[in-house]
């Protein structure tokens, strides 16, 4: 083991931090890209007291460097305190040569007592400035429910700016609620560098990003939401209490230059690599849910034969194929013959077999199996007693708190049985998997503070909100990613949509737990494409899923139009392809051929740049994929509904200036051309249109560098 040291440095190609553990607390002394340094002016509060048997007894902790440890790769810290016995370990870590560097602190309690720790943030910042610093801050919402008309947000950073990010997994658009957003933020330098650093948290519980700039000081906490407070854990003997862990890194070029960065790093650190080894990932399915509830094994076997002639790689089956609520057997009526022979035959076609299931939700079926709220054992699950007269939705129920150990047990069987018992290659869950406050006082989280709490019924949940609304999510997230890996670990190849009611959970945490989101909730052209404009500044593309539902497409162009504003990520058809006339069936066969075999591997594996403003379904909207290793891109152009723009120049980026393009328009919309890759980012690729709510793509190639002979051959001189 190397020399503790009380300084240390860890570095990405991008990222440059410095240590300094103090007598009492560490800190991130600065954060470097090249020659500009952010210095923080604030030590990492440790927290000053814990609570032992209903008392305050206040905690000091003392630097240990004989257990403390650092290398290329780890900067590891502890502090401990003597009375009560707690160890705290600051830890720092490298895990890809390029991005950001990951945080956590743990807290374990060596001492007999039980002990109740205040919250300890992830990180907490005070970067010096001054009042000629130009800064901005760059953060995404999610696309939950219906991607607002702002969705992606550049504001400006003045002195007195305070501001606050929130994720949960409700992210509900309630009056007086601000939205939620990815747990992530940018700040730069409002200059041609826009140099910076960002952060972001990989927790799926209640979290918060605060930032506020004051005279010289930009500061701000990273970590678990304070509120609604005061928050309190508990921390039995042996325990450990780790804050949610999160990442900082340096950047510079701005939001997209970032992006391109920090995706990569998601894929390679934190993602299932299982997913990616498989070429067709990410795939193109059939979803169900175009026909609502309705699903039954006739439709579904007509499904599964489409799916296969139309070149699709899953069928999906959405709510609709169960007994009840909670109760996740095939409904015998619908399936007669259960699901195996959907399984078995999706299978013979070459289609891989994926199923919705909400399996956190209790209801009121009382066949063997079901997880019904009037039993005595599954009541103590719930997050608060119902009323008499509860009856659940179609497809919600109650939700259980899957932070209690036995709840959890039986979520970690049951997800098992319907993964084996069903012969799925895709589990889809929806609804609220983590709990967002609990009456229970005998679960393993703080009890609620009766004083301060509410309950609210939405959908055919009720909800509890009180001070320990945090502590439950932190259970019950944690619990959530047993179960994901559990899943992943007992069937390898196995996908897992995080859905959560359309865009709910995107965040760091559930991208590192799941295989792609559905990224929102609303499903038409525009919002497909808005939600896919602001998540793709964070995460993986290939993991963005939007469904594409039914839209009015009078013409083969709307159609096209339709299927691409969800070509982009992850592609899932919500359609009844049956009611597609001769000419749709072709051009969507056509389409998801594009996407296979030319789209897919840019989405996986190029850079992307946002070329044009957040679409608004009435100006033109265009995305740009370039890969610099095979030297290929590709532009995705949408003219929205005005009629008077027939033609638009999108100005494109990630290209080599002095090379030349081959540009291949793929609806014929203008003819095949060599364009200099100077032109094309500073006059920019001109598009022509004619009709509203049309597309086209246009594949980029760049050419080898000429050579004086082949330009010579190429004039037809002598060799
Ligand atoms: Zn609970």
């Amino acid at each position: 083991m190397a020399v503790a040291q009380t300084t240390a440095t860890l570095e990405t190609a991008e990222t440059q931090l410095r240590f300094e553990a103090g007598p009492n607390a560490p800190r991130l002394s600065s954060l470097q890209n090249g020659t500009l340094a952010w210095k923080n002016r604030a030590a990492e509060t440790l927290i000053p007291a814990a609570e032992i048997a209903g008392r305050s007894v206040p905690v000091e902790w003392k630097f240990n460097p004989a257990a403390s440890h650092t290398d290329k790769s780890l900067v590891r810290f502890v502090y401990d305190a003597a009375s009560p016995h707690l160890r705290l370990t600051w830890e720092w870590q490298v895990r890809s040569g390029h991005g950001p560097i990951e945080h956590q602190i743990r807290i374990e309690n060596r001492d007999s007592p039980e002990v109740w720790l205040p919250l300890e943030n992830s990180f907490v910042f005070d970067w010096q400035t001054s009042a000629q610093d130009k800064l901005e801050q760059f953060y995404v919402e999610k696309g939950a429910d219906t991607p607002s008309a702002a969705g992606t947000h550049l504001v400006s950073v003045h002195d007195g700016y305070e501001w606050e990010g929130t994720s949960s997994t409700y992210a509900h658009p309630r009056s007086g609620e601000a939205r939620e957003i990815i747990p992530y933020f940018l700040v730069e330098r409002a200059d041609g560098a826009q140099s910076g650093w960002y952060v972001g948290i990989e927790f799926s519980g209640r979290t918060h990003l605060t930032l506020a700039r004051k005279g010289e000081s930009l500061h701000g906490e990273v970590g678990l939401n304070p509120n609604p407070g005061p928050f309190r854990t508990r921390l039995k003997p042996g325990e450990v209490f780790e804050t949610p862990r999160m990442f900082v890194g340096a950047t510079s070029g701005g939001p997209d230059a970032t992006a391109n960065v920090l995706r990569r790093w998601v894929r390679d650190v934190l993602t299932n690599q299982d997913a990616w080894k498989d070429p067709h990932y990410p795939l193109a399915v059939n979803n169900s849910w175009g026909g609502g509830m309705a699903v039954n094994e006739e439709i579904a076997l007509r499904m599964i034969r489409d799916s296969a002639e139309l070149g699709l790689e899953m069928f999906h089956i959405d709510a609709g194929w169960f007994r009840g609520v909670g109760d996740w057997y095939p409904d015998p009526k619908k399936f007669p013959h259960g699901l195996q022979p959907i399984a078995d035959d999706a299978h013979a076609r070459g289609l891989k077999f994926g199923l919705w299931v909400d399996w956190t939700q209790a209801a009121l079926d009382t066949e063997p199996g079901a997880l019904n709220i009037r039993d005595p054992e599954v009541r103590g699950w719930l997050t608060t007693d119902l009323p008499a007269a509860w009856k659940p939705e179609e497809f919600k129920g109650q939700t259980i708190d899957i932070g209690a150990p036995k709840a959890k047990a039986w979520a970690l069987r049951e997800t098992d049985r319907i993964v084996t018992d069903y012969k799925l290659d895709m589990l889809e869950h929806d609804g609220y998997l983590v709990a967002q406050g609990c009456d229970a006082s005998d679960h393993p989280h703080a009890a609620p503070d009766p004083l301060n709490k509410c309950t609210y019924r939405d959908a055919g949940s009720i909800f509890v909100r009180s001070s320990n609304s945090t502590d439950v999510s932190y259970y019950a997230a944690r619990a959530y990613y047993d179960v994901q890996s559990n899943l992943h670990r007992q069937h390898p190849g196995l996908l897992l949509e995080i859905c959560n009611d359309g865009g709910r959970m995107i965040d760091f945490g559930s991208a590192a737990h799941g295989d792609y989101f559905s990224i929102t909730d609303t499903y038409d052209p525009l919002s497909n494409r808005r939600a896919f404009y602001d998540t793709s500044f964070v995460l993986p593309t290939a993991m963005l899923e939007t469904y594409v539902e039914r839209w009015p497409a009078p013409e083969i162009e709307n159609f096209r139009y339709m299927l691409r504003s969800g070509m982009m990520g992850w592609l899932t058809i919500m359609l009844d392809t049956t009611a597609w006339d001769e000419q749709q069936h072709a051009a969507a066969k056509e389409e998801f051929q594009l996407y296979k075999s030319q789209l897919r591997p840019l989405i996986r594996d190029a850079n992307l740049y946002h070329i044009s403003e957040r679409p608004d379904g009435v100006r033109w909207d265009g995305m740009e994929y370039f890969d610099p290793q095979t030297r290929r891109g590709v532009v995705y152009a949408f003219h929205g509904s005005i009629e008077t723009e027939a033609e638009h120049k999108f100005f494109l980026r990630g290209l080599q200036a002095a090379s030349r393009y081959q540009l291949r328009f793929h609806d014929h919309s203008a003819s095949d051309q060599i364009v200099a890759g100077d032109e094309l980012m500073k006059t920019g690729l001109g598009v022509r249109l004619p009709f509203a709510n049309s597309s086209e793509i246009i594949f980029l190639e760049e050419l080898p560098a000429q050579t004086p002979s082949s330009q010579a051959a190429a004039k037809g001189g002598p060799a």
